[in-house]
């Protein structure tokens, strides 16, 4: 499969960042155990962990099931399109290294079945509304880490 095309994103040059705060997960399966979400993510895959004996989908994605603590879980899609939940703009106190982007949107994405929160890309807060449509959208750091936001469809 050929590499899907995303937007990148840096993070700010002029700071360097501790490793405690850079917000950007360590993907690598040395790293994390769910490694295999960032892989998903990297073919444009929004993909969480649901439980084999209970059926329990989480997010976020687990290696043990919260609700019957088996580890037998697989890998399933939970889509690319959601809707808008729920949502704020931030326009003050952004966490280190996001201040460039002030202001920007963030909220709660209805989605296959869960609420998960994320960035939305490309709207200002009074062009949202309860309910809209919105599109995954994934994104790239100069270090090839990958990590999900949405967006409105254009
Ligand atoms: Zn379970």
């Amino acid at each position: 499969m050929s590499k899907p095309e995303f937007d990148k994103v840096k993070r700010p040059e002029t700071i360097k960042l501790p490793f405690m705060l850079d917000f950007y997960p360590l993907e690598d399966e040395k790293y994390t155990r769910i490694s295999q979400f960032f892989e998903n993510l990297k073919e444009g895959r929004l993909t969480t962990t649901k439980c084999k004996r209970c059926a329990k989908l989480s997010w976020p994605p687990r290696i043990v099931c919260p609700e019957c603590l088996s580890d037998e879980l697989e890998w399933v899609d939970i889509g690319t399109e959601g809707e808008l939940y729920a949502f704020t703009e931030m326009r003050l106190g952004a966490p280190l290294g996001f201040g460039q982007d002030v202001p920007f949107c963030i909220g709660i994405v209805k989605i296959g079945g869960l609420l998960i929160s994320a960035r939305i890309d490309n709207a200002r807060y009074d062009e949202l509304k309860i309910g809209d449509k919105l599109k995954l959208k994934i994104v790239e750091l100069e270090d090839g880490r990958v990590f999900y936001r949405f967006k409105k469809p254009s």
